[in-house]
C-alpha cells in the first residue's frame, strides 16, 4: 500500500445518513418550471465545444494569487493574460474535498460525507451532459488523484441514480485503491483526452492538500508549483491538439482553501468558514472569454455549473434537493459504544429539503 494509500486524510467531516425525501421531490418537481435556455447571453454563437474543470485541492490564497508569481508563475505570467480571472471566488458553504467538488460539479452546496461513501443529492454537469447530447461514457470523464471522487460519477437523486455517469479514472486504481501522484493524474488525463476525444472532464489534482495534511511544507508548496505547470501543460496540449484547439474552454479552481495563520493549526487544516479556508481562485481560458478580463463581481463554487451549462448548451433542473442538518442533533454519552474513537461525538441528521439552482453564469468572463 502506497503512502497516499495509508495517509488518513483529517478533513473535517459531516457524517450523515441522508435519505431522500420522496415526497419532497414530487412537490418540488411539480412546481419547477424548465429553465429558459441561456444561449442568450450572446449574440454571436459560442465556439467552446469542450470544458475541462481543473481543480487544485486545497492550496491557499496566501501561497497563490496573493503572491504572483511566487510558485504560481505560469498561469499568473503566461495564462491569466490569455482569459478571465476572477478577483473575489469563494467556497462560502463547506470547505473540504467532497463538499467543496459536489459544489462544483451539481451546482449545490450540501453538507457530505468526507470519506467517499455518499453521493451527491443532485445529479451533476455530467449527467445533464451525457443525456442531453446523447454521448457515450467516454464522452465525459472525471480524472481524479483523489479515489473518493468517484462520488462525483452519480447521485442520490432516484430518478437520475445509476444514469448517464460519466467515466471515471482515479486514485491508485480506481475507488478504494487510495490516492495517487498528481503527475500520474495528469498522465492519465492526456492519454484520456488524446483517446477518448471527451467534451467535457474534470480533473483533480491533490498534492497541495494531501501533504499539508500531512504537515510537509516543503512539499505543500511543491505542489503548488507543480500543479501551475500541470496547468499548463494541459493548455499547450489542448493549444495543439487539432481536436481541442480553439474550442476548448479550461477552468482553473479549488475545491477550498485553508486555514489562516492563527487559526486552528494554521495551514496544514481547513473545514470553517474563516477567509483562509473560503478564499479560492478562479481562471477562466476559453475561445468566449475575454482575453486578460478581472472580474470584481464576487461568485463561488456554484456558479461554475451554470457556466458550463451555458457554454456546452444543456440546461440544468432548476429545481434541487439541498441536505440540511437537523436542528436537533443527538450527542452520544461519552462512553456509548455507538461514538467511534476520534469521531465526532455528536451525530448530525440530515433532512432533504426542495431549493432552487442558486447559480449564476458568470457573465463578465463573455466576449
Ligand atoms: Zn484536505
Ligand atoms: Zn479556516
Amino acid at each position: 500500500m502506497g503512502f497516499w494509500a495509508s495517509m488518513k486524510d483529517v478533513e473535517r467531516v459531516v457524517r450523515s445518513g441522508a435519505k431522500l425525501c420522496i415526497a419532497a421531490l414530487a412537490v418540488l418537481m411539480s412546481c419547477a418550471s424548465p429553465q429558459p435556455a441561456t444561449k442568450s447571453l450572446q449574440s454571436e454563437p459560442l465556439r467552446t465545444e469542450n470544458v475541462i474543470i481543473v481543480v487544485i485541492d486545497g492550496p491557499r490564497y496566501s501561497e497563490t494569487w496573493a503572491a504572483t508569481p511566487g510558485l504560481i508563475p505560469n498561469m499568473s505570467g503566461k495564462l491569466k493574460g490569455k482569459g478571465g480571472f476572477l478577483q473575489n471566488f469563494y467556497n462560502d458553504a463547506y470547505t473540504y474535498t467532497n463538499s467543496g467538488h459536489a459544489a462544483i460539479t451539481t451546482g449545490v452546496n450540501q453538507p457530505i460525507d468526507n470519506y467517499g461513501e455518499e453521493l451527491p443529492a443532485n445529479p451533476s454537469i455530467f449527467q445533464y451532459f451525457l443525456k442531453q447530447s446523447g454521448k457515450p461514457a467516454t464522452a465525459a470523464w472525471i480524472v481524479s488523484s483523489k479515489d473518493k471522487l468517484h462520488i462525483l460519477t452519480d447521485t442520490q437523486r432516484p430518478d437520475w441514480q445509476g444514469t448517464y455517469q460519466p467515466s471515471f479514472n482515479g486514485g491508485i486504481s480506481g475507488p478504494g485503491s487510495g490516492y495517487r501522484m498528481d503527475s500520474l493524474t495528469l498522465e492519465a488525463a492526456i492519454s484520456i483526452l488524446a483517446t477518448h476525444k471527451p467534451n467535457l472532464m474534470l480533473i483533480n489534482f491533490m498534492e497541495p492538500d494531501g501533504y499539508a495534511h500531512a504537515g510537509n511544507s516543503e512539499n505543500y508548496l511543491r505542489g503548488i508549483s507543480r500543479t501551475d505547470r500541470y496547468v499548463k501543460e494541459l493548455w499547450d496540449f489542448v493549444s495543439r491538439n487539432s481536436f481541442y484547439r480553439k474550442k476548448t474552454t479550461l477552468i482553473i479552481t479549488n475545491d477550498h482553501g485553508r486555514h489562516l495563520d492563527g487559526v486552528d493549526g494554521g495551514w496544514m487544516e481547513h473545514g470553517d468558514n474563516c477567509e483562509g479556508c473560503q478564499k479560492i481562485s478562479l481562471l477562466a481560458l476559453g475561445p468566449d472569454f475575454k482575453k486578460g478580463r478581472e472580474v470584481e463581481a464576487r461568485y463561488t463554487l456554484v456558479d461554475i455549473a451554470p457556466t458550463v451549462a451555458h457554454l456546452l448548451g444543456f440546461k440544468m433542473d432548476p429545481a434541487v434537493l439541498v441536505p440540511k442538518p437537523d436542528t436537533t442533533m443527538v450527542e452520544f454519552a461519552v462512553d456509548s459504544t455507538l461514538a467511534t474513537p476520534g469521531m465526532n461525538a455528536a451525530r448530525i441528521t440530515v433532512k432533504m429539503e426542495p431549493a432552487v439552482l442558486e447559480g449564476q453564469v458568470i457573465k463578465e468572463l463573455f466576449k
